[in-house]
């Protein structure tokens, strides 16, 4: 997920200390500065003014505890086989920081008799480099295509690392237009975060286009991607491994970190619902969470969450709150069921507000 980072989320960064100072006057003084500092993401165009309208009312909140790791990226990422020829790094549950490298979401890669496909990259091209020598750790086999299972940083800022092999990078056929008009802001905000270890991370876009289905081969071993509409982000992505019933659902599926909505609620509470149905699904591999889950009891609590909130925000517009009053309260219950809660969920509540006004 990891939207991109703000200006307020950098500096908090940069400058803990004087932030903390900050933020302990300001939740003193009950200054809204407080929920300022709070929303790690960036968005555009109404949410963005929806989040700045928040952020100058909303009450404050403390910070959350993340499973802060101290360890820096080890040379090669550690993976689990989830399932025969499966295998999945599992990201920490942390924001960027120069000392994870934006190793924050998780990603794999599958092996087939004759290739091999990784699916997301991670949030750098030195976590892109780990993920590569996991692989080259477990088979020489040319790796022909690159994965990405939507336009987050979090997921393809590592896809330079994998230039050298001459893979097909594939996406959804709406992920070059999403990188291409987020990059600038993207790459900025992503340096600022991760320092040194963002060094040689650039944007590679996918040239291979899924606006539906598309089938992939790997030796005996057939992947299917399929396109999804508009749910977390407008190009959400996943790939099934046939033979294994082992289903990638990058941020369509969170488990433990705090859900974020980039998209639309009401198509991703939608396409939750068309998912949990499917007969040929046995695996799960969330996009944050562990690195693999039972299905499909995998969505329930990310349906209960994203329920939570539509539900709570829907009631509130139609007794004719404000975004503000929504903000406080919408959604609270689920506060202990996630972890980041405080940096996403402010966000997610606004982003619904924004959708859900004009039912
Ligand atoms: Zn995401």
């Amino acid at each position: 997920m990891q939207i991109s980072g703000h200006i307020e989320h950098q500096f908090r960064e940069v400058f803990p200390s004087v932030i903390a100072l900050l933020l302990a006057l300001a939740l003193l003084f009950h200054s809204p500065l407080a929920t300022a500092q709070e929303s790690p993401s960036a968005p555009s165009g109404d949410a963005q003014r929806a989040t700045e309208d928040l952020n100058k009312s909303a009450p404050a909140a403390a910070p959350s505890k993340s499973e802060q790791t101290t360890e820096s990226l080890p040379a090669a990422l550690k993976v689990e086989e989830v399932a025969p020829g499966v295998f999945v790094h599992q990201g920490r549950y942390e924001l960027f920081t120069p000392r994870n490298s934006g190793d924050t979401s998780n990603n794999g890669f599958i092996i087939g008799k004759d290739a091999v496909a990784v699916i997301d990259t991670g949030g750098s091209a030195r976590v892109g480099a780990a993920l590569l020598a996991a692989i080259r750790a477990r088979t020489s086999l040319p790796i022909k295509y690159v994965i990405n299972t939507h336009m987050h940083p979090d997921h393809v800022f590592g896809n330079v690392a994998f230039k050298a092999e001459s893979p097909t990078f594939v996406g959804n056929a709406k992920l070059p237009r999403a990188l291409s008009s987020r990059a600038d802001r993207y790459l900025a905000i992503n340096k600022e975060l991760l320092g040194d270890s963002f060094a040689g991370t650039e944007i590679i876009p996918p040239t291979e286009l899924v606006s539906n289905r598309l089938e992939i081969d790997l030796g005996d071993r057939k992947l299917l991607l399929e396109a999804h509409p508009t749910a977390h982000t407008d190009n959400d992505l996943t790939v099934l491994d046939e033979k294994t019933g082992t289903l990638f659902l990058g941020d369509l599926l969170f488990s433990r970190h705090t859900p974020a909505l980039d998209g639309s609620i009401r198509g991703w509470l939608a396409l939750i619902d068309k998912l949990a149905n499917r007969q040929d699904v046995k695996l799960a591999v969330p996009g944050h969470g562990p690195a693999s889950m039972p299905w499909p009891s995998a969505l329930d609590a990310e349906k209960r969450y994203l329920s939570t909130v539509a539900g709570d925000v829907r009631r509130m517009i139609k007794e004719g709150k404000t975004l503000s009053e929504a903000a406080g309260t919408a959604g609270m219950s689920e506060k202990d069921a996630w972890i980041l809660f405080n940096e996403y969920h402010a966000r997610n509540v606004s982003a619904a507000f924004a959708e859900l006004e004009w039912e």
